[in-house]
């Protein structure tokens, strides 16, 4: 991120404005939304910046230092270059901040493109790389954005105080998101602003008087990776979330989708790494609970595979609080999408295996001879480490060293790497892997599966 949004409290700010034509005009009408002291500085000036005086103050000649005394801003805008520099190392002289048109690496600054349901605004900004991008999603939230927000957050902010009475956190949150999801709107359209006022205050009472919220735990799947990949219903109960509690396979992209206010806590959980006791993560999940916390425990892919599930229910249970599982998409389904390959296939494999290489033991036993028999499937999780151990199970069980094996490492990712291979080979490839990855026993992508059998046919 070069450039850091804030929002700047224009009610005392001096504003100046370097040229007079098309260029200043745009500016200044985004300015004028403001309560900020402009004053435009150009030898003449365009018939619709006249018509601004006396809100807005005109200097008939071009911009000097002492036009710019106390000034906050600055913006060049004449549309001659040599003009425009001049006006900036001015404005830089007086310490203001300096934007420069259409001039990115001249800027201090840039104005985003704005959604305005004044006190709320949206700013919206790319820093110059794709304004088409921008314009796209302005016009989405202008559609998404009902009109009346301004109106329901204005009286809104003026209850604030009020509002303390409820507790901080869950209870209060409920009250806002009542008010502005049905109460405020339906109170606008009955009876106008006048309306609202009163149905903040009967609102108010009723959440006063309702019982305090239980706590409850949601087991909710982040999925293997990319947020887009993340059920409805996760996207919804992270959003609403007091207490993260994650794991660390789930990327960062899905954590930035909680509220700033929620607590987040890491229990990285990686194979060999350091991890947070189970009991530890038991005891956190319960006093947030108990407290009448939301809590969001999120889990890496599918939260019933390999997720030491039940343990944390059985806990949940014991301590009497409430809880539901959000299921999601494990990440044999995104490795198997990656290659375009079907995990079952009708006269192939009629069942699908997944398996961990290790349990609590060290190496996990299985069904070898089923593994190894040909035309089976099987997703191997955590199991770079085991890879020989598997390798040489399967060997021995009477698996051909020439079955296929497709190695996904960050399934669904944006470093995702896809590593095909042979059973032969499975130890080496897997040893050279950083990241988390699923080995794929018995399937090769589909591209490379058709590649193989043209050559095949040209032989
Ligand atoms: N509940 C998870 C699995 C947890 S066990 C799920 O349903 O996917 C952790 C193992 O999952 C890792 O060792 C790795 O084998 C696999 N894994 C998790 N995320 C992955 C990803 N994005 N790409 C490939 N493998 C992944």
């Amino acid at each position: 991120m070069q450039h850091y949004p804030v929002f700047l409290d224009m009610t005392r700010a001096r504003v100046v404005i370097g040229g007079g034509g098309e260029i200043a005009l745009a500016k200044l009408r985004l300015l004028l939304k403001t309560d900020a002291k402009i004053t435009l500085c150009a030898p003449d000036f365009a018939p619709e910046i006249e018509a601004h005086t006396p809100r807005v103050t005109l200097v008939r000649r071009p911009l000097l230092a002492c036009d710019l005394h106390g000034a906050r801003l600055v913006y060049a805008a004449t549309g001659d270059a040599t003009e425009d520099a001049r006006i900036a190392s001015l404005g830089r002289g007086s310490g203001a901040l300096v934007n420069v048109v259409d001039n990115l690496d001249a800027s201090d600054f840039l104005t985003p493109a704005i959604v305005d349901r004044a006190p709320v605004v949206v700013a919206i900004g790319t820093e110059g790389a794709a304004p088409v991008l921008a314009r796209k999603i302005k016009a989405h939230l202008e559609e998404v954005l009902p009109a009346s927000l301004g109106v329901l957050t204005r009286i809104g902010k003026s209850f604030r105080a009020m509002a303390e009475h409820l507790p901080q956190g869950a209870r209060r949150r409920a009250f806002w998101s009542e008010y502005y999801d049905t109460a405020g709107p339906r109170a606008l359209e009955q009876g106008g602003e006048a309306q609202i006022e009163q149905t903040l205050e009967e609102l108010l009472a009723r959440h006063l008087d309702a019982a305090a919220p239980e706590g409850h735990v949601d087991f909710v799947s982040a999925g293997p990776g990319d947020p887009e990949l993340l059920t409805l219903k996760a996207r919804k109960l992270i959003d609403r979330a007091d207490v993260v509690i994650y794991d660390r396979l789930v990327s960062p992209e899905i954590l930035e989708l909680a509220r700033r206010e929620a607590v987040m806590i890491s229990v990285g959980k990686e194979g060999f790494g350091p991890s947070t006791p189970q009991k530890e993560i038991h005891r956190l999940m319960i006093e947030h609970a108990s407290g009448g916390a939301h809590v969001v425990r999120l889990k890496g892919g599918d939260a019933s595979v390999f997720g030491r599930l039940d343990e944390e229910t059985e806990a949940l249970d014991a301590a009497a609080i409430r809880w539901q599982v959000i299921p999601g998409v494990t990440s044999a389904s995104a490795a198997a999408a990656s290659i375009g390959q079907s995990l079952t296939r009708r006269g192939r494999n009629q069942s699908l295996r997944l398996v961990t290489a290790h349990d609590m033991q060290g190496y996990a036993d299985h069904d070898w001879r089923a593994l190894a028999a040909p035309g089976a499937i099987t997703a191997v999780y955590m199991g770079k480490r085991a890879a020989r151990f598997v390798q040489g199970r399967l060997l021995m069980h009477g698996a051909s060293p020439e079955t296929p094996v497709t190695l996904v490492e960050n399934a669904s990712r944006a470093d995702q790497q896809i590593v095909p291979t042979t059973l032969a080979h499975l130890p080496q490839q897997a040893s050279a892997l950083a990241g988390p990855a699923i080995i794929l026993l018995g399937l090769a992508p589909k591209a490379a599966e058709q590649a193989f059998e043209l050559q095949e046919q040209a032989l």
